[in-house]
């Protein structure tokens, strides 16, 4: 298998890139944050708690999001991979992450960061927002939160995956198709 962790910012195309890795290497999508949004179309208990949280721009607490990725794993079987994204955002996740894979027994092979200026991600976020219909999107108290709780509590996270010599990164900022080829010079030699 191949597993991923697609880092970064909000609004760093975390989202785009996955689409087109998925495609390319025939991995299964994870993303966090678009499963909470299902859960909330859905009405689902576990969509209501996450919903205060998401829609202030904070963090759903690590036990409901760790046992929504459990749950979202063992629903996939026979993949060739994932590339997780959004996930994990905090060092208690990356550390559940890992105890996950090892019981499954297999491992992440590698995070590669996309790094994108801020004003760069509030002017990518305010575009999106004309078409999101994300509550998250659409004033700059909460973009401003969410990227404070990313240098706070996510950008730990990199650490963690670069102790472990795991950790890439490239420029998130060009066309979609040059940072598409600059991450998968990268995933080639994971
Ligand atoms: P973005 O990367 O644009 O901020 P996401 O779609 O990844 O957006 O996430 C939207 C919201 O969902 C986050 O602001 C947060 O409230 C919640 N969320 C998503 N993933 C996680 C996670 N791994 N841990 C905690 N909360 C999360």
């Amino acid at each position: 298998m191949l597993n991923i962790v697609l880092f970064g910012p909000p609004g760093a195309g975390k989202g785009t890139q996955s689409e087109k890795i998925i495609e390319k290497y025939q991995l299964s999508h994870l993303s966090t944050g678009d499963l909470f949004r299902k859960h909330l179309n859905e009405g689902t208990e576990l969509g209501k708690t996450a919903q205060k949280y998401m829609d202030e721009g904070k963090l759903v607490p690590d036990s409901v999001v760790i046992g929504m990725v459990e749950d979202k794993i063992k629903d996939t079987p026979d993949t060739h991979g994932f590339i997780f994204d959004g996930f994990p955002r905090t060092v208690a996740q990356a550390e559940a992450l890992d105890e996950l894979m090892t019981k499954l027994g297999d491992y992440i092979n590698g995070m590669i960061a996309l790094e994108v200026p801020d004003k760069e991600l509030k002017t990518r976020i305010k575009k999106r927002a004309l078409t999101s219909g994300r509550v998250d999107d659409q004033d700059d108290d909460k973009i401003n939160t969410r990227i404070k709780v990313y240098k706070e509590e996510t950008l730990p996270v990199a650490e963690y995956y670069h102790k472990q010599g795991k950790f890439h990164k490239t420029d998130g900022v060009g066309s979609i198709d040059k940072i598409f080829s600059s991450l998968t010079r990268v995933i080639d030699q994971l």
